[in-house]
C-alpha cells in the first residue's frame, strides 16, 4: 500500500508571475520550507521553475502586514492584457512614482558583466525628450522625492548638466541624482564641480574593493578612477549616496566595510545595497543557481553580522511606500560624539514609520517637528534602556534647535542641508529578475522608468520584460551578445 509523503514545500499563497523562458504570464505559488520563501511556477512549454524569494521566512510573513495606503496618480495606459503586460502605469497600479528614472543615453565607458541594461553606444537623449518625460510626470500629478538619471553612463551624455538644469526647472523635482560608475568623475573634476553647482547628487557605484572580485562585476580594476572621483566628490561636497550590488559569495562579505565607510565620511549621505538582478545583456547571461542566489534578507543579516550589530536586522523595517518586498530602509543618526545609532533604538516604531513615510531620503516637513519632540520624550522615559541616552538627547535636541530655531523660520533646503549632517539613509534594495518576478510585487512600484513615448513603466517590469517595447530601442533588432557568449568585449567608445 503506498504511503503518503510530506511535501516539503508548504504552499500558503499565489501570485502572477512570468515564464523566465519565453516571458508569457503565468501563476506563481508561493511556498516555504525551512524557514525561506520560495516561488514555483510552470509554462506549459518551457516546464516548471522554482526559485528562492527570501532566505528568512518570519521577516517576509512580518513584512507582508505592514502596507501603506496606495497613492494614485493620473495613469497613461489602459488595462487590457493584465498585470504585469499592461505598463504602464495602467489603472490596476497600486502606487505613484516617487522615484523616477530616466534613461538619457545608451552609451557607457564600461561593457560590466553585470550590466542590467541593453548598451548599444548609439542614443543620447535630446532636450526635446527631456522636456516630454518631464511633462508625462507632471500630468501624472505623482509626488517626487527623487528623480535618477541613468543611462548607459549619464556622465557620457555631453549636455548633462542642462539636462539636470531642465528638471529642476520643475516644481514637481525637489531633486536630481545621476547614477554612475564614476570613471569621468575621476578625468573631469570640472564636471564635478558643476554637479555641485546644479545641485544633482551622486549615486556613486561601488561593489567591492577588492581589485579581482571588481573585475568580475565590471570587467575592469578600477581602484584609481573610484579613489580620484570620490576625492573630487568630497572636495566640491556633492552630495553622494554608495551604491553597491551584490552577488552571493563574491563580495557579499563587504556590505559591512563599505557601510562603515559610508558612515565614516561627511560627504558621503546613504548607502543603498542591492542584490544582483539577472537582467539586461550581461545579467540574463550569467550562470546563478536560482535556488540559492542571494535575497534582500540576507543583505540585512550580513549588515548586522559584519558591523558587529552597530546596524542590526531589527533596525530595519520594510519601506512603507513601495510593495514591503522591495527596499529595507534603516535612517541612522550621526551624533554630537561623532558615533553613530539608528533611529529605531530609541523612537517607537509607529512614530518611525509615520516619519519617514514615503522618503527614500530624509527631508523634515513641518509634522518631523512634533517627531523630534516625541523622540525626545521617549528617550528621557527610557533613559536606563536606551544606549547612551544623554548622547542621543543632546544630538536630538541640537538637531531641533537647528531645523526649527525658536522664533525664526528655515527654508525647506536649509532643512534637508541640516538633516543631511545628522542623517545616513541605509536601503537594502531586492530588485526583480525572471525568476524572482512577482506582479503583486510589481504592482506597488514606486519607482518607474519614463519612456519618451508616453509611458511610465515600473522599473523591474521595465528591465525583465518591457524593454524591447520601447521605440528607442527599436533599431537593434540585432541581439546585443555583450559579455560571456563569445569571450568578446565590444568595441567601446571611448571617453576622455
Ligand atoms: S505593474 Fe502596474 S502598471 Fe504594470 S501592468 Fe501591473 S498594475 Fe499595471
Ligand atoms: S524597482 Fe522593483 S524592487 Fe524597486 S520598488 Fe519597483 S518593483 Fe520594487
Ligand atoms: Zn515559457
Amino acid at each position: 500500500m503506498p504511503t503518503n509523503k510530506a511535501n516539503p514545500y508548504i504552499y500558503f499563497g499565489m501570485t502572477v508571475s512570468i515564464c523566465p523562458t519565453c516571458h508569457v504570464t503565468i501563476p506563481g505559488a508561493l511556498t516555504e520550507r525551512d524557514g525561506k520563501i520560495y516561488m514555483s511556477k510552470s509554462c506549459a512549454t518551457h516546464g516548471r521553475f522554482r526559485s528562492i524569494v527570501a532566505s528568512d521566512a518570519e521577516w517576509y510573513h512580518a513584512a507582508q502586514k505592514q502596507t501603506s495606503p496606495s497613492l494614485m496618480m493620473k495613469w497613461q495606459t489602459k488595462t487590457e492584457k493584465g498585470c504585469p503586460q499592461d505598463c504602464g502605469a495602467c489603472p490596476e497600479h497600486e502606487q505613484n512614482n516617487s522615484v523616477p528614472v530616466i534613461e538619457i543615453t545608451n552609451i557607457c565607458n564600461l561593457d560590466c558583466p553585470i550590466c542590467f541594461a541593453d548598451n548599444h553606444h548609439d542614443y543620447v537623449m535630446s532636450d526635446e525628450e527631456m522636456e516630454k518625460c518631464l511633462d508625462i510626470l507632471d500630468e501624472s500629478g505623482t509626488d517626487v522625492d527623487i528623480l535618477v538619471l541613468t543611462g548607459g553612463e549619464p556622465t557620457a551624455h555631453p549636455r548633462l548638466i542642462e539636462l539636470i538644469k531642465l528638471c529642476y526647472k520643475r516644481k514637481r523635482i525637489p531633486r536630481v541624482a545621476i547614477a554612475t560608475n564614476g570613471i569621468l568623475l575621476a578625468k573631469r573634476e570640472k564636471l564635478v564641480q558643476e554637479l555641485a553647482e546644479v545641485g544633482a547628487y551622486v549615486l556613486f557605484q561601488l561593489d567591492s574593493t577588492d581589485p579581482a572580485k571588481n573585475t568580475v562585476l565590471r570587467g575592469k580594476e578600477m581602484t584609481n578612477y573610484r579613489e580620484q572621483a570620490l576625492a573630487n566628490l568630497e572636495k566640491y561636497n556633492v552630495h553622494t549616496s554608495i551604491l553597491m550590488t551584490v552577488i552571493g559569495g563574491l563580495n557579499d562579505d563587504e556590505i559591512g566595510a563599505l557601510l562603515e565607510f559610508t558612515l565614516s565620511k561627511k560627504f558621503l549621505r546613504g548607502f543603498e545595497v542591492q542584490t544582483m538582478a539577472y537582467t539586461g545583456t550581461g545579467g540574463r547571461q550569467m550562470k546563478f543557481d536560482p535556488m540559492t542566489r542571494i535575497t534582500g534578507t540576507d543583505l540585512i543579516r550580513n549588515i548586522e553580522t559584519q558591523t558587529n550589530g552597530l546596524v542590526k536586522m531589527s533596525d530595519f523595517i520594510p519601506m512603507p511606500h513601495p510593495h514591503p518586498n522591495c527596499v529595507a530602509i534603516t535612517y541612522v543618526m550621526t551624533m554630537v560624539d561623532g558615533t553613530h545609532m539608528p533611529f529605531l533604538r530609541f523612537t517607537e516604531p509607529a512614530v518611525y514609520r509615520s516619519a519617514i513615510m514615503n522618503q527614500f531620503v530624509a527631508h523634515p516637513d513641518d509634522r518631523h517637528e512634533a517627531v523630534l519632540h516625541q523622540m525626545i520624550d521617549y528617550v528621557y522615559a527610557n533613559k536606563d534602556h536606551v544606549e547612551k541616552a544623554q548622547v542621543v538627547l543632546d544630538t536630538l535636541k541640537m538637531l531641533l534647535g537647528e531645523l526649527y530655531p525658536p522664533g525664526g523660520e528655515t527654508t525647506r533646503a536649509q532643512r534637508i542641508s541640516i538633516v543631511e549632517r545628522y542623517v545616513k539613509n541605509v536601503f537594502l534594495h531586492n530588485y526583480m529578475d525572471d525568476h524572482s518576478f512577482d506582479a503583486a510585487v510589481l504592482r506597488k512600484c514606486t519607482s518607474m522608468q519614463i519612456i519618451p513615448d508616453g509611458r511610465m513603466i515600473p522599473n523591474c517590469g521595465y528591465r525583465v520584460i518591457h524593454r524591447k517595447t520601447d521605440p528607442r530601442w527599436q533599431k537593434h533588432k540585432k541581439f546585443n551578445p555583450g559579455h560571456g557568449v563569445d569571450g568578446l568585449r565590444r568595441q567601446l567608445v571611448v571617453l576622455d
